[in-house]
């Protein structure tokens, strides 16, 4: 063991209650989780502000040298404040206390000189400071480093103990004065040199005190490399031992099914993205091994006419399969095309949610068991216990950001081995996102729209403008067709956001009224039967309307309907804007999509309205979304189910470094698929602290 795997409470300056409380706060439990706890970012030291210069209630931190004038202890108990009048001969602040009044006042000396630093707010036209981190000026000059001073990520709780952004600094100081001379070479010496990376010491010493610009960069980038490294080698031993296991289903055989759709059935030529995808699943159907594929394309790629011919092919071998929606609306929806497109050809499909009723559940039940259905699709009610295949061969998941992994996980268990599996997603996942959390799945895209569609043009609305749109919407109604007006539903105030689509419906039937126009409306709260005669209603064109919530986001197939009016768009992120652009260009017409905005926005919302409106380009928005919101936003969210936690690397800008490190990966696991050989123990010691990381997505492992 490693003197840098001691508890933390050994540092310097680290009693009991810090040591407690930086496990709590900040994960950090030994002298190595503080060595790892990197700064958030860099202060030039030599920046001294003058306090008469700082007007600017904008700027996050600021750092001057001021003489202290006075020092009183005002008010009693829980209003108890200590306060320092400093002045720097340009101006005045006030430095103010709330907590550890009486260590702070003995420790500070009227008419000495300090170094103060903290977030400046601006009252009346006066400076104070609230909790400043501040030392005289000879500390100051006694730290290491260059110009550049980390500045770290800590909490209030820890700033109530002297641990704030600049007490975690001295903590790393000390921290590198006592326990720097340990830090060993974590990758091989030879795998340094090949890939010319800065060495570990130096490396960790240049993050925390960076000597120059160039020498963070170089840093950087090892800190980097190595964890996307150990990321890599993680996801890729994965793929290869679903390789080497080779216990797939083969389905070998092209019968009477698939050529019967195909030949007699298919409404029209297949795409040629959607032929490659076909054959590249047709290859793994029969190579033994099981297939884990991820297809995405946009929204009306025809992934799901794909996903049908592949269970086709399954049924050819004898094999079930079953198709996973999200939502019960889109359950419903595909059963329907499915059904419709494969009637007589002796295709049994059904479709389970958890609105079917128990008579109708009891029969699909009892035939599943006897193998006489050959497509169940449903929602996640197919993953309860009950629900059990004679032969499932083949399972689909639409759009999987929707469920979790432990759902997910659950079908695997339903035969013997594991079945195929075909992930699909319209929301495109940028590469290095993609390379990451799905490494060891492969990859399928669909990027060719079926011919005949018109690009959906999109055009940004202020509220001045709505007359505009109502007058849009009248012409496209007067000329057959349909318009959509979704309102956006956020979780924290379910309340407010009914509101919101009810007063919208009220409005919008209003200005469309009866019997002319037939406004319908659709939330996520409304029970099965509404929600489904709503659907009716808008597909079957009787509605000329139809309010939502976002809950129409993935599934709504109405190829009528021309119109996509997004009320609040600031409130939605890129790729929900995209999703739901989506629900319409479905058919031959022009479409349009109509983003409604107030009129003050804030510099994210006006790119992600901007981007929407210049580019149908699902990748690139995805591309921009991963970059405005950073990965962990994409994946952390509930629906996700993922787990990604990146201490350095930064998946929306360190595009060029995932790569270079799944390419290194790839030639190690290559000539040592198991890092067996000795000169690859520290590597194979690198994979195993990341082996938990990426567990939850770790298709492999479950069966
Ligand atoms: P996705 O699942 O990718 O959103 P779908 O499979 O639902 O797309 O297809 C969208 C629509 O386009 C459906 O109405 C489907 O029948 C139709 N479609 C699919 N492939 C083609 C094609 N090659 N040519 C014409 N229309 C197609
Ligand atoms: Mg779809």
């Amino acid at each position: 063991m490693s003197p840098l795997d001691n508890d933390i409470k050994f540092l310097a300056g680290v009693d009991e209650r810090r040591a407690t409380l930086l496990g709590k706060e900040l994960g950090v439990h030994t002298l190595r989780d503080l060595l790892y706890h990197f700064p958030r970012r860099y202060i030039d030291r030599s920046k001294i502000y003058r306090i008469g210069d700082i007007r600017d209630d904008g700027v996050a931190w600021v750092q001057f040298r001021a003489r202290i004038d006075g020092l009183s202890i005002l008010g009693a108990g829980h209003k108890k404040r200590l306060v320092a009048e400093v002045s720097d001969g340009s101006g005045h602040a006030q430095l103010v206390w709330f907590q550890g009044v009486d260590w702070m006042m003995k420790r500070l000396e009227r008419g000495r000189e300090y170094i103060v630093f903290g977030k400046p707010t601006i009252f009346n036209g006066e400076l104070d400071i609230v909790h400043p981190e501040i030392e005289s000026t000879l500390a100051a000059q006694e730290k290491p480093g260059g110009g550049m001073q980390g500045v770290y990520g800590s909490t209030e709780k820890l700033g109530a103990v002297q641990l704030g952004a600049k007490g975690i600094y001295a903590l790393v100081c000390n921290l590198w004065r006592d326990f720097g001379k340990f830090v060993e070479e974590g990758l091989p010496e030879w795998f340094v040199k090949a890939n010319r990376l800065m060495p570990l010491r130096e490396a960790l010493y240049n993050i925390h005190f960076p000597q120059s610009e160039q020498m963070l960069k170089a840093a950087r980038y090892r800190l980097k490399f190595e964890e996307l490294l150990g990321v890599q080698l993680d996801v890729l031993s994965h793929r290869s031992g679903r390789m080497a296991r080779g216990d797939g289903f083969v389905m070998g055989r092209v019968g009477e099914l698939f050529n019967g759709f195909f030949n007699e059935r298919l409404p029209f030529e297949l795409t040629g993205a959607q032929k490659r995808v076909v054959k590249e699943i047709r290859r793994d159907m029969v190579s033994g091994c099981q297939m884990n594929r991820l297809l995405q394309g946009d929204v009306g790629s025809g992934k799901t006419l794909v996903a049908l011919m592949a269970s086709l092919l399954a049924a050819d071998n004898g094999f079930q399969s079953c198709l996973m929606a999200p939502t019960e609306i889109l359950a419903r929806q595909h059963y329907a095309s499915v059904s419709g497109m494969t009637e007589g050809l002796g295709f049994r499909v059904a479709v389970l949610t958890g609105a079917t009723r128990k008579r109708e559940r009891d029969r699909i039940l009892a035939q599943l068991e006897q193998g006489e259905i050959d497509l169940l699709i449903g929602t996640h009610a197919l993953l309860e216990q009950r629900v059990a295949f004679a032969n499932l061969g083949f399972v689909t998941i639409d759009e999987q950001h929707r469920f979790g992994v432990e759902q997910r996980a659950r079908l695997w268990t339903k035969n013997r081995s594991r079945p195929h599996i075909l992930v699909m997603t319209a929301t495109p996942i940028p590469r290095t996102l993609a390379m990451t959390l799905y490494g060891d799945l492969d990859a399928s895209a669909i990027d060719e729209l079926p011919p005949g569609r018109k690009p959906i043009k999109t055009i940004h609305f202020r509220e001045a403008e709505r007359l505009r749109v109502f007058g849009a919407m009248r012409r496209e109604i007067k000329l057959g067709r349909q318009a959509y007006v979704v309102y956006p539903l956020i979780r924290e105030s379910e309340k407010m956001d009914y509101q919101n689509l009810y007063d919208g419906f009220e409005y919008i039937s209003q200005e469309f009224p009866l019997p002319e126009y037939h406004v319908v409306a659709l939330h996520g709260k409304m029970s099965g039967d509404d929600k489904t005669e709503v659907m009716r209603m808008f597909k079957e064109g009787v509605a000329h309307i139809l309010v939502a919530t976002s809950v129409i986001e993935v599934g709504v197939d109405v190829p009528n309907a021309s119109v996509m009016v997004i009320e609040s768009a600031e409130r939605f992120g890129l790729s929900q804007l995209h999703q739901l652009r989506g629900r319409v260009g479905r058919g031959a017409e022009q479409s349009y999509c109509i983003l409604m905005s107030g009129d003050k926005l804030s510099r994210e919302a006006r790119s992600r309205l901007e981007a929407m409106v210049e580019t149908n380009d699902g990748f690139r928005l995805a591309e921009l979304d991963l970059k405005l919101r950073g990965a962990g936003d994409i994946t952390g969210t509930q629906q996700s189910g993922m787990a990604i936690d990146l201490k350095i690397a930064d998946l929306g800008q360190d595009g060029r470094i995932v790569e270079a490190a799944r390419a290194a990966a790839m030639g190690i696991l290559e000539a040592d698929p198991l890092l067996a050989s000795p000169e690859n123990l520290l590597l194979r010691q690198l994979r195993e602290r990341y082996s938990n990381r990426t567990e939850e997505i770790d298709f492999s492992q479950i069966s």
